[in-house]
C-alpha cells in the first residue's frame, strides 16, 4: 500500500434483509478481492466467516478486509444488522470513517435503519445512502429519499437515478453529475433514452442548487455559467464531509447494478482514512477485534496516527503492559499478507496477540487511552454446562475468558445458589451464537438452559454501616475496619466506588482491596441479580499494625455490602426493549391487546405504506420470549417486529414478589 493512494475505511450498515451481505459480496467481487460470486442463499458470502452466520444468513462478526478500487485502497469493515449485536456495531463505528447505509427500495427506512443511523450520528460519521433492490416491483427511489429527509432531517443529494425500460425493468443507473450510464458490473452503457437524459439534466440542476446553498464558491460559478464535473464533485465532497448533505446512490446489488457507481462515490465523497492523524505523529491505535483460529489469536488494530513496524515495542493503556510487534499482517478475504510496517489510517492484524477490545496502543511511557467502546447492560441469561463425562478441568472457563475478551457485551458469572455458570448477553440470538462459538471456535460443547431475564437490583434509600473483620488469636491474624455509605444513583449510572478517608486511615492499596470486595458483594446482590446504580463511599476505617492486609480489607468490603443490603430492602430492576410492530391494519386491535397483556406501554401508532399500521411500544423483556413467533401465528405470518434495548426499569411489586419466591 503506497502512502499516496487514497485510503477509505468504510462500513455498510442496514436493517436486516436490506441487502448488506449481497452488496458486500458484490463489492469484493468487483474489486477483484474474490473471484467467484457467493450467494447469500447458499450461505457462501465471504464476509460471513462463522458457520453459524452462514446457517442463519446473518452477519455477526465485524470482518475487516482490504481491497483495491481503481487507484484507491478500500478497507471494508463489516457490521452486523441485528440489534442483539449492538456492541459489534459500536466497535465497527469506532474504527471506520464513513458509512454506506443500505435501504431496501421497497421497504424504505426500517426500524433498524433508524437505530444504526442514530448510532452513526453519535459518531459524527459522514455517510452515503444506497437504495437497493430497484429491480423489485414496488421499489421507489423517491419515496426512500423523502423518508430519509423526513425521518432524519437530512438533505439528500441524489447522485444516480435508475434507467427503467418501458416495462419498468431495471436496465442500469445513470450518474447525475457525468451523465454516464452503467449496466451490470462496471459496464458503461450507450443509448440512454431521451426521457432519462432529460431527467438527469433536471436532477443535475437540482443538485447544483442544493450544493450551492452550502458553498459560496460554487454559487458564484453557477451564476457565471456551466459547472464542470470536477468542481461539482469537489463541492459535493465538502458538503458530505461537513455532514450538510447525504449523497444518495441506487441500484440492485443482486443484479450487480449501481455498485461500481457506489464505489466511485465512496472514494469521491467519504473521508480520507489519514485525516484523523499523520504517520509522523506518535503511535495511536485501537484494538477492535480478536480472532482465534487453529494457530492462535490475532488482534485487529486500527491505526489512527503514527506507524507500527515489525519489532517495534508498544505499550497498551488498559492492560498496562509493553510488547513487541511480532508478525504484522494485512487482512484480505482469503488470506493474510505479512507486512513490514503500517501507518496511520490502516487496519492491521497483530498475529499471536490477544488484546482486550477497546485497548489503545501507544508509545512506551506515553500511551493515551482512546475513548472506549460503549457496552449495553446484558438483558438475557442462560445457564450453561459442558457436555460429556470427561470434562477437562478449566476448559470451559478458559474458553469463556477468551470469548468475553472478544465480546465484552457477554458477561459470565456463577449463580450463588446453584453453582451454575451463567452467560448473560444482549438477547436470545446473541447467546445462541455465543454457545455455538464456544463449540466451533474453542472446541467446547456446552448444553444451555432456557434463556432467562437478566434481572438487576438497586437500593431504595441511603444506608451506612461500620463493619469490622477480625480474626485474631494464634498465628497471623486479620483485621480491617470500614465505615461505608451506600447511596442510590440514577437509572443507568452503574456502580461508583469512592474513597474519602483522610490522614492515611486506610492506605491506598487497602482501599483498592476494599473496592474489589465491595464490587464482589454488589455482584452477589441479594439473590435476584447484581446490584447497580449505586454509589459506595468508604468514609472511614482503621488498620492494625500487624494483622491488616489487602485480603482483610477485601473481605470487610464484601461483608459491609452484605450488611448494607440487608439493612435497606432492594428494588428489582428488569430490562426493557422498544418494539416496532408492523401489522396489517385488520390485526391492530389484537396486536395492541396482546401487548397490553405483556405489560407493554404503547408509545404510538402510525399508518405505513399500503394497508399497514406501525405500532411502537416499550415492554419488559420478561414478557417477550417467543413473541416474534406468537405474533406471526396471530397474524398469519403478516406482521413483523423489530426491537432495540431500552434500559432497565423497576419490576412492579406483585411481579417482584413472585420472583423472590421462585
Ligand atoms: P442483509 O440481511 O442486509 O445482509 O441482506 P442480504 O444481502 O442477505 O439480502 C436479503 C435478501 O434480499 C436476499 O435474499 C438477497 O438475495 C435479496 N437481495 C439483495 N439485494 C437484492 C437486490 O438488489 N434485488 C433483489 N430483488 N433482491 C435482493
Amino acid at each position: 500500500m503506497t502512502a499516496l493512494k487514497p485510503l477509505r475505511n468504510f462500513g455498510i450498515i442496514a436493517h436486516v434483509d436490506a441487502g448488506k451481505t449481497t452488496l458486500s459480496e458484490r463489492v469484493l467481487f468487483l474489486t477483484g478481492a474474490i473471484h467467484k460470486k457467493g450467494e447469500v442463499h447458499d450461505g457462501a458470502a465471504r464476509t460471513d466467516s462463522h458457520a453459524i452466520e452462514k446457517r442463519k444468513g446473518i452477519t455477526i462478526q465485524s470482518a475487516a478486509v482490504t481491497c483495491q478500487w481503481r487507484d484507491a485502497v478500500l478497507q471494508l469493515i463489516d457490521t452486523p444488522g441485528h440489534v442483539d449485536f449492538g456492541v459489534e456495531v459500536e466497535r465497527a463505528l469506532r474504527v471506520l470513517d464513513g458509512a454506506v447505509v443500505v435501504l431496501d427500495g421497497v421497504a424504505g427506512v426500517e426500524p433498524q435503519t433508524e437505530s444504526v443511523w442514530r448510532r452513526a450520528d453519535g459518531h459524527a460519521l459522514p455517510r452515503i445512502v444506497f437504495v437497493n433492490k430497484l429491480d423489485r416491483q414496488g421499489a421507489d427511489l423517491w419515496r426512500c429519499v423523502r423518508e430519509v429527509e423526513g425521518r432524519f432531517g437530512a438533505r439528500a443529494a441524489v447522485l444516480a437515478v435508475p434507467w427503467l425500460n418501458d416495462d419498468g425493468g431495471l436496465v442500469g443507473v445513470v450518474d447525475v453529475i457525468s451523465g454516464r450510464a452503467f449496466g451490470p458490473g462496471d459496464a458503461t452503457l450507450g443509448g440512454v433514452p431521451a426521457r432519462v437524459v432529460d431527467d438527469v439534466v433536471r436532477r443535475r440542476a437540482v443538485l447544483v442548487e442544493l450544493v450551492s446553498s452550502y458553498d459560496d464558491e460554487l454559487l458564484g460559478q453557477a451564476l457565471a455559467g456551466a459547472i464542470g464535473d470536477d468542481v461539482l464533485t469537489a463541492s459535493v465532497r465538502r458538503a458530505t464531509l461537513a455532514r450538510a448533505i447525504v449523497p444518495v446512490l441506487c441500484g440492485a446489488a443482486y443484479k450487480d447494478v449501481g455498485v461500481s457507481a457506489l464505489l466511485d462515490a465512496v472514494v469521491a465523497y467519504l473521508p480520507d482514512a489519514r485525516s484523523r492523524g499523520a504517520a509522523s505523529d506518535a503511535l495511536s491505535g485501537l484494538a477492535f477485534k480478536v480472532v482465534y483460529d487453529d494457530f492462535g489469536a490475532m488482534t485487529l488494530v486500527r491505526l489512527f496516527s503514527g506507524s507500527l513496524s515489525r519489532g517495534d515495542v508498544y505499550e497498551t493503556a488498559k492492560t498496562k503492559g509493553s510488547a513487541r510487534v511480532g508478525r504484522l499482517v494485512r487482512v484480505f478475504v482469503d488470506d493474510l499478507t505479512e507486512i513490514e510496517s503500517a501507518s496511520a489510517g490502516e487496519i492491521v492484524g497483530l498475529v499471536g496477540t490477544a488484546l482486550p477490545l477497546g485497548d489503545t496502543l501507544g508509545p512506551v511511557g506515553a500511551v493515551r487511552a482512546l475513548e472506549a467502546v460503549r457496552v449495553d447492560a446484558p438483558v438475557v441469561a442462560v445457564a450453561i454446562e459442558e457436555e460429556g463425562a470427561s470434562q477437562e478441568r478449566g476448559r470451559l472457563s478458559k474458553a469463556l475468558a477468551k470469548l468475553t475478551a472478544t465480546d465484552p457485551s457477554l458477561v459470565v458469572d456463577v449463580d450463588q445458589d446453584t453453582g451454575q455458570t451463567l452467560l448473560r448477553g444482549q438477547g436470545e440470538l446473541h447467546l445462541e451464537v455465543a454457545v455455538e462459538r464456544l463449540r466451533s471456535d474453542f472446541g467446547v460443547a456446552v448444553r444451555a438452559g432456557r434463556p432467562q431475564v437478566a434481572y438487576q437490583e438497586t437500593v431504595r434509600q441511603p444506608a451506612s454501616a461500620t463493619t469490622v473483620h477480625k480474626k485474631q488469636g494464634g498465628g497471623p491474624g486479620q483485621y480491617a475496619k470500614v465505615s461505608v455509605r451506600l447511596v442510590p444513583l440514577g437509572r443507568g449510572d452503574g456502580v461508583r466506588v469512592v474513597d474519602v478517608t483522610r490522614g492515611g486511615a486506610v492506605p491506598a492499596s487497602f482501599a483498592q482491596a476494599f473496592e474489589r470486595g465491595a464490587r464482589a458483594g454488589l455482584l452477589r446482590g441479594t439473590g435476584l441479580g447484581p446490584v447497580t446504580d449505586v454509589d459506595v463511599t468508604l468514609e472511614d476505617g482503621a488498620t492494625h499494625a500487624q494483622d491488616s492486609s489487602e485480603l482483610a480489607f477485601a473481605i470487610a468490603g464484601e461483608k459491609a455490602i452484605a450488611e448494607l443490603l440487608a439493612q435497606s430492602p432492594t428494588l428489582a430492576l428488569e430490562p426493557y426493549v422498544t418494539l416496532t410492530v408492523t401489522t396489517p391494519s385488520g390485526s391492530v386491535g389484537d396486536v395492541v391487546g396482546d401487548l397490553a397483556r405483556r405489560r407493554a406501554t404503547v408509545l404510538g401508532q402510525e399508518a405505513g405504506a399500503g394497508d399497514v399500521v406501525v405500532v411502537r411500544a416499550r415492554a419488559p423483556v420478561a414478557e417477550l420470549f417467543g413473541y416474534a413467533t406468537d405474533l406471526r401465528g396471530r397474524t398469519k405470518g403478516r406482521a413483523t417486529v423489530a426491537q432495540a434495548a431500552d434500559g432497565m426499569d423497576v419490576v412492579p411489586e406483585r411481579v417482584a414478589l413472585a420472583l423472590r419466591e421462585r
